[in-house]
């Protein structure tokens, strides 16, 4: 335990804007940073781990999750539901971690309500026919057009995020997520206290 609680960091974007690749780096190379990991009932892809990526569940246990009141907000993306745990958040804020979790656009603003202080991240790709490639490179073909529908209603929530972030150049995008998070920490913990 301790006495400072973790901050919450928010990061959406379209499906292929990078979020995945900016926070696997973020985790590597920012200590304290922490993923809350979401559940969601999509098959599991074969580079993924159960319980690192997602928590792959099924249907049922899904309503489950829901009934018993464990999910802090849960969203039908795609096909397939996605919900956020309470305690995973919870348990890493008060273990003094930053807590950063990649949901969509429905989940930024639920957790927002939820948790006002956490800090949104849009993560925006530098063109559709980017996106649209870097998805072909994911070999994802599945569902592409319905992907790409909800990539313009995704666009247009990004002014009501705190920070946006084009994902062009990788490495620039990383170390502006980095600054962001390095701006807030510095805010609530002030050097040298
Ligand atoms: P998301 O998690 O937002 O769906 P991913 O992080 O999985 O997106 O990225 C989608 C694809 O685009 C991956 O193949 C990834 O390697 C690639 N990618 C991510 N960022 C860039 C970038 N800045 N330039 C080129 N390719 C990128
Ligand atoms: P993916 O299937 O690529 O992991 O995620 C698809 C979309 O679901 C992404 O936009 C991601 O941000 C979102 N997402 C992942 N987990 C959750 C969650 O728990 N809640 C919500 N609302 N969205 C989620």
């Amino acid at each position: 335990m301790t006495d400072k609680k973790g901050l919450i960091f928010i990061i959406s974007g379209p499906s292929g804007a990078g979020k995945t690749t900016v926070i696997r780096r973020l985790l590597l190379e920012m200590p304290g940073l922490r993923q809350c990991i979401t559940y969601t009932t999509r098959a599991q892809r074969p580079e993924e781990r159960d319980g690192i990526d997602h928590y792959f569940v099924d249907e049922p246990a899904f309503t489950h999750l829901i009934e018993d009141n464990r999910l802090a907000e849960w969203a039908e993306i795609n096909g397939y539901r996605y919900g956020t745990p309470r305690a995973g958040i919870d348990a890493l804020t008060t273990a003094g971690k930053n807590a950063v979790i990649d949901i969509d656009i429905q989940g930024a603003a639920a957790i927002k309500a939820i948790y006002p202080e956490a800090v949104s991240i849009f993560i925006k790709p530098p063109s559709i026919d980017v996106l649209r490639e870097r998805l072909g490179m994911r070999g994802e073909t599945d569902r592409l057009d319905e992907r790409l529908q909800r990539v313009t209603l995704e666009m247009q929530q990004a002014p009501r995020y705190d920070y946006v972030v084009v994902n062009d150049m990788l490495e620039r995008a990383i170390d502006a997520v980095k600054a962001i998070i390095g701006k807030a920490e510095a805010s609530v913990r002030p050097p040298g206290r």
